[in-house]
């Protein structure tokens, strides 16, 4: 089964490591199209690699420099977001991954579900804000959207085969982050290198520091309602510090059934991208006798406000979940560059998301409009 490829966010950590998927793939998979932000140097080396036939820039700068260096391939690179629609929609895709960080992701993964690309899901704001479009969409198109993330493949994975309404329960699992067990008074002085540093998975610096204020979890509850159907009250987050349970699911007869494995997030994005084939992989396997023991505990959601303050956004609905990810986005941005203290981050996400009345099922220019509205109030 010969997959073309076409990948948002090819320098970041999730694009990286599909790359070395693909990589190790070749007979299958091909890279048809790359598209990054404004790192021409790896670019310009992941298209002397993959040989891809489209290339993207979303900054125009960044796309005309890339020009230059490639010029001997007799590839034109494309730029901003109309550049980022063309190559979504090109007719040799099979499947888009979305890598990219942030709001920006929206509108390519609605082009490209509209064209009929399967997606491969790495991103969360993608379902969080615009959920109530995206998934209608795909049913009507028939165009699957399939989980990178490694906790909702866990659920995708244990699901598979079982009709939907035996589903009673989704168990999220999370790893707690490096902060994991502090109280209030020891976040209060917690620095941008502190909360980069996580024990387990190696990701990019907005999804660390997010895994530290339990923000991520409370994006992945808010994915996870949209991608299986369930209410908000049967998705239960658990954590679980060793990562090795990557999620589970709860059937109607008490079974649960979860997926386990050494934390390695090229096992989901493979899973995605061969789906429904499962492939050989040489990667490190889970020794249980190495392990020992699983803990699991209770989230303090009264400390780590963030996932509090998901749930509360996910139950208002609406725009709220895109107030809440925009404060976020910018507390976060703000918190990397050392203007905001870490607990900052959660009182910029209350602020906002007091101030903004909520829309009922916002279009997309409502989702946008509600990002820039957020923004303009918080540099206030
Ligand atoms: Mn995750």
């Amino acid at each position: 089964m010969n997959r073309n490829i076409v990948l948002l966010g090819s320098t970041g950590s999730i694009g990286t490591q599909t790359l070395d998927v693909v990589r190790n793939n070749s007979d299958e998979l091909k890279v048809i199209g790359l598209a990054a932000n404004t790192r021409t140097a790896e670019v310009e080396k992941q298209v002397r690699e993959f040989r891809p036939k489209y290339v993207c820039m979303y900054d125009e700068h960044a796309a005309k420099e890339l020009q230059a260096k490639i010029e001997d391939t007799g590839i034109k690179v494309m730029t901003g977001m109309e550049g980022l629609l063309e190559i979504v929609s090109v007719p040799e895709a099979d499947t888009v991954l979305t890598a990219v960080v942030g709001m920006i992701g929206i509108q390519p993964t609605i082009r490209a579900i509209e064209s009929g690309k399967d997606i491969a899901l790495a991103n969360k704001e993608t379902l969080v804000c615009a959920g109530h479009i995206i998934m209608p969409l795909a049913a009507q198109k028939n165009v699957q959207i399939l989980p990178v993330d490694s906790e909702h493949s866990a659920i995708f994975q244990s699901l598979n085969g079982e009709p939907k309404d035996k589903l009673e329960k989704i168990i999220l699992t999370a790893s707690g982050g490096p902060f994991r067990g502090k109280k209030r008074s020891e976040l209060e002085n917690m620095t941008a290198a502190d909360a980069l540093k996580h024990p387990n998975w190696n990701m990019g610096p907005k999804v660390t520091i997010d895994s530290s204020s339990l923000v991520n979890k409370g994006l992945e509850v808010m994915e996870a309602r949209w991608l299986f159907d369930v209410a908000l009250d049967n998705i239960q987050v658990v954590i679980h510090p060793q990562s090795i349970l990557h999620s589970a699911v709860q059937f109607c007869d008490g079974a649960v059934i979860g997926q386990m494995g050494v934390p390695d997030m090229k096992l989901p994005i493979q899973y995605a991208l061969f789906y429904p084939d499962r492939r050989p992989m040489n990667e490190k396997r889970l020794d249980l006798f190495e392990l020992g023991s699983m803990t699991f505990e209770k989230p303090d959601m009264e400390t780590f406000r963030g996932l509090k303050l998901a749930f509360d956004s996910a139950k208002t609905g609406g725009s709220m979940p895109t107030v809440f990810n925009a404060a976020n986005e910018m507390a976060v941005r703000a918190f990397l560059k050392g203007e905001i203290k870490y607990l900052q981050i959660y009182d910029m996400i209350q602020r906002a998301m007091e101030h903004h009345v909520k829309i009922d099922n916002p279009s997309v220019e409502d989702i946008l409009q509600a990002e820039k509205e957020t923004y303009d109030y918080l540099a206030k």
